[in-house]
């Protein structure tokens, strides 16, 4: 069992009363205090000038878009004209050996910015999709060390999408779907409270790619094995339009209609949740994934998380695809949201102690683990940012100075379930040069294939 004591820590700020040190056995925190000795076979780790945060829990991305960023067709273009010149114009072409370098960059990118967990919308499923292109993830999930729930997507049927129906995708049925799920489930789902690896059932949007049927199904299947619910839900207005049209009821009725409220759901955005829809929502327990670059790049708007805070639902951060918040940046994610909310509701709005628990402690309690939190018991999800360089040290509060300046900010270490996955800056058991190339390679190659 490793053992390491973190020593002479600046601060913890999630943390109450004094303390300088943790010590971590095995996968879990086991002492918090002040000056604690070192003992016999642990190594010291020298926490001088760092802040240490609980890892923090990213809990919406689509990793296949690492290797689509900033393609020019979706550059100045809104959600539903971007969803069909980008990700669907390009998802029948990735292949798994594609799909493992987009996980590794994607991975990349939040382990530099002090993620232990994450949640990622997959859904590059229709009728001819290879396992691989799923087993893809999960190894290169495994070969970094990092928390990893894959919130399994499916599209079964093409539905009201014009990006599906120009790109001629051929959807998966409900019996295929299930089935792959199942499989998926028995060969990688680990429900245990510090499991690394956890399956989500996600079909891809509530409103367009499933009838109602098919979502009852799926939530049945969840809850038969325990499995939490995730799908995007009004990120722009059009989800209320077709709700109201084809259902004759708004889209957050129609998702209590399917079954598709509750603590074990959450949905990514919810930019266009009006009063009534926050008011059903908080009251059974539904949460958001909320992704303001996303929402940002893609001028969707910016999501009621104020009000929804106020009445009671639990806020989350996530980072969303990279082909619409190009830095896959959590730490980045986190700035934003402390400074974008004070835009329209004043400078109290929200707090560096807030924005971290939206990104620690509301994550994992999310997803179902026992980490987000520096505490006994809790899974060693920790991150060590340093504060010692010119940038950070005229900042007065240092504790939160990497949330209140953002990137660029050095992690000097990191561990998820005890192990180290960051050091010095460096993401371990990567090969920064040898990904660069290898994610070039994949893009010269979806850009001949795209053009030809
Ligand atoms: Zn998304």
């Amino acid at each position: 069992m490793s053992r390491y004591l973190i020593q002479n820590l600046h601060a913890m700020p999630t943390v109450a009363g004094s303390a300088n040190s943790i010590r971590i056995q095995g996968d879990v925190i086991t002492a918090i205090g002040e000056d604690l000795p070192l003992e016999d076979g642990e190594t010291a780790i020298d926490g001088r000038h760092c802040v240490a945060y609980p890892g923090f829990v990213n809990t919406h991305h689509h990793l296949a878009q690492s290797v689509l960023k900033g393609i020019p067709e979706g550059r100045q273009v809104p959600l539903g004209e971007w969803l069909a010149q980008v990700p669907y114009r390009y998802w029948p072409k990735i292949t798994p050996d594609d799909m493992y370098v987009a996980a590794k960059v994607g991975f990349y990118e939040l382990l530099r910015s002090g993620v232990a967990t994450c949640a990622d919308q997959h859904y590059l499923y229709h009728a001819g999709t290879s396992p691989e292109l799923e087993d893809a993830v999960w190894q290169a999930a495994e070969e970094l060390g990092i928390r990893f729930v894959l919130c399994r997507g499916a599209t079964t049927t093409t539905g009201s999408h014009r990006g599906m129906q120009g790109n001629r995708i051929q959807p998966e049925t409900l019996d295929l779907a299930i089935s792959r799920m199942e499989a998926s489930r028995q060969r990688y789902h680990d429900g245990s409270d510090l499991s690394m690896r956890r399956l989500v059932v996600a079909p891809t949007s509530l409103v367009h790619t499933s009838p109602r049927d098919d979502l009852l199904a799926f939530g049945e299947f969840a809850k038969a094995h325990g499995l939490k619910r995730h799908t995007h839900l009004l990120e722009v207005s059009y989800d209320e339009q077709v709700a109201q049209t084809q259902h004759g009821m708004s889209a957050v009725d129609y998702a209590d209609s399917c079954g598709w409220l509750g603590e074990d759901v959450w949905f990514a955005h919810l930019v266009k949740a009006d009063r009534p829809a926050i008011d059903k929502l908080a009251r059974s327990g539904t949460r958001i994934a909320h992704c303001p670059t996303s929402n940002s790049r893609l001028g969707s708007g910016i999501a009621p998380v104020i009000d929804m805070a106020k009445a009671g639902m639990k806020i989350t951060l996530g980072v969303d695809g990279s082909a619409s918040s190009e830095g896959g940046s959590m730490l980045q994610e986190m700035n934003f949201a402390w400074l974008l909310h004070r835009t329209q509701h004043g400078a109290d709005a929200t707090s560096p102690e807030g924005v971290m628990g939206w990104a620690t402690e509301n994550g994992a309690d999310l997803l179902g683990f026992k980490t987000g939190k520096l505490a006994l018991g809790y899974g060693a999800d920790i991150v060590l940012y340093r504060l010692d360089s010119p940038r950070l040290a005229g900042i007065h509060q240092s504790e939160w100075a990497p949330v209140m300046a953002g990137e660029p900010s050095e992690i000097h270490m990191s561990f998820v379930n005890g192990k180290p996955v960051v050091q010095g800056g460096r993401v371990l058991g990567v090969d920064e040069q040898q990904l660069t190339q290898d994610a070039m390679n994949v893009v010269q190659r979806l850009k001949s294939l795209v053009n030809s």
